[in-house]
């Protein structure tokens, strides 16, 4: 009995040539340089190293179009959703909502996983794809004269197919080794290139480890030397391997960056930038990520801001103030006064007003238990002391409570949203 198996109809697309720019638009639109396989039923995205970074299923059985699932150089895979596009911009300040499989504390969403057609296609992609490789050498086998076509799709799949998922998450675990452990956060600010960074840890661990905080870690804040750093760098530059291309952006890691000395962010932004050669990335312009804290702010000599502005890439600081409340503070465990962070509030305003590269935006936390005076303070900061409306210094409300989405969270979000002057946002933490 002859068997019959018949090739799909597919188009394959290798390298294609993306957006050189992270653009925020209401459809999406992916930077940088990947190869694209569409068949019948799925849309595959795969990286310079062959690897898959996004998917999608076509037809009925698929949401909306324009929704993805996103795979991270962590090996997470991340869901984004259109979220209905309602609010969603006002709230992220991007067309789509993140959605994770681990815990998080978005206020909006739902539990896109637990649907069908999302799981099985971030579980089930290799084994898509392995049939579809056995269907090619099926029918090239059976052909009397060779397919091109049908030969570049079966290199294709045989070199992607290698990457299995248990390969993947091996190499995760990989990078988390070069960089000292797992990025438990990053930055809010992350969002304008998509989260697509490198990670470089400079320094380790926090000063305060506030009770409240759920990323933290037991290490003491200890900064790395010159010699650790240009090791992680050699070893980085290995791991993304052709895929480094695609990379414009470091995270400086850990959790308080800024705390290390002057001299060591300075030295360890120049080796990255050289040797990532971000100057030849894909993706045009180059950015850099980091955390500080309100004492490392405030320690800071300007020197160092002088400095930074003088380097291409564009700089993001982020701070964790969370409240200008000293009840708050006292409540949630987070060793500052309320004197410190209005300090610190200055600061970043100074600076943001001083310099054309850098941009430092606050986090402030979000829930209803927190003492009666937490959002009063917030807006004396964020309206009552401000002049103009402000076009940088972010502000992100980052909501206390994991895996509780809120309506009447959201409502007091868009309450604090209309009276401040300056960009606000949701924080929506996301790991590594
Ligand atoms: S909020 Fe920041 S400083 Fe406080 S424990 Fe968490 S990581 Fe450390």
């Amino acid at each position: 009995m002859n068997r019959r198996i018949s090739l799909p109809k597919y188009i394959l697309t290798p390298q294609k040539k993306g957006n050189t720019v992270y653009t925020k638009m209401s459809y999406p639109v992916h930077c940088g340089r990947y190869s694209v396989l569409e068949t019948d039923h799925h849309v595959f995205h795969f990286n310079l190293n062959n690897e898959i970074i996004r998917a999608k299923a076509k037809g009925d059985v698929w949401g909306h179009p324009h929704e993805w699932l996103k795979r991270t150089a962590g090996n997470d895979w991340v869901f984004y959703s259109t979220g209905g596009y309602t609010g969603v911009f006002e709230a992220t300040g991007e067309y789509y909502l993140p959605n994770f499989r681990y815990p998080t504390n978005s206020v909006l969403g739902g539990h896109p996983f637990r649907l069908q057609e999302i799981h099985s296609l971030a579980d089930n992609w290799h084994q898509i794809l392995l049939e579809l490789l056995g269907k090619v050498e099926f029918t090239l086998s059976a052909e009397t004269q060779c397919n091109c076509t049908h030969k570049k799709l079966h290199d294709f799949l045989t070199k992607a197919t290698a990457n299995t998922p248990h390969n993947l998450e091996k190499k995760a675990r990989l990078l988390f080794d070069i960089i000292g452990g797992r990025i438990s956060v990053l930055p809010p600010d992350a969002r304008h290139v998509d989260y697509n960074l490198i990670p470089l840890t400079i320094a380790q661990g926090c000063l305060y480890k506030c009770r409240f905080c759920k990323v933290k870690n037991a290490a003491l804040f200890a900064e790395k030397d010159q010699s650790e750093i240009r090791s992680q760098i050699s070893s980085l530059k290995n791991h993304y391997g052709a895929d480094l291309k695609n990379y414009n952006s470091l995270f400086l890691g850990e959790h308080d960056a800024l705390l290390a000395s002057a001299g060591l962010i300075t030295f360890s932004l120049e080796e990255a930038y050289r040797e990532f050669n971000f100057s030849n990335s894909y993706p045009e312009g180059s950015n850099v990520f980091l955390f500080g804290s309100v004492t490392s702010l405030l320690e800071a000599p300007e020197q160092l801001f002088q400095d930074l502005e003088n380097l291409p890439p564009l700089i993001y600081i982020n701070i964790g103030l969370e409240s200008a409340d000293q009840e708050t503070l006292d409540k949630i465990g987070k060793p500052i006064s309320a004197h410190q962070v209005q300090q610190a509030f200055d600061r970043i305003q100074d600076i943001n007003n001083r310099y054309n590269s850098i941009e430092i935006t606050a986090n402030f936390l979000m829930d209803d238990t927190l003492p009666k005076n937490h959002y009063p303070k917030i807006i004396e900061l964020i309206r009552d002391e401000q002049t103009f409306t402000k076009p940088k210094g972010t502000i992100y409300f980052s909501p206390l409570t994991f895996g509780k989405p809120s309506r009447a969270r959201l409502f007091e979000f868009n309450r604090l949203k209309i009276l401040s002057k300056f960009p606000t946002y949701l924080y929506i933490i996301q790991r590594l």
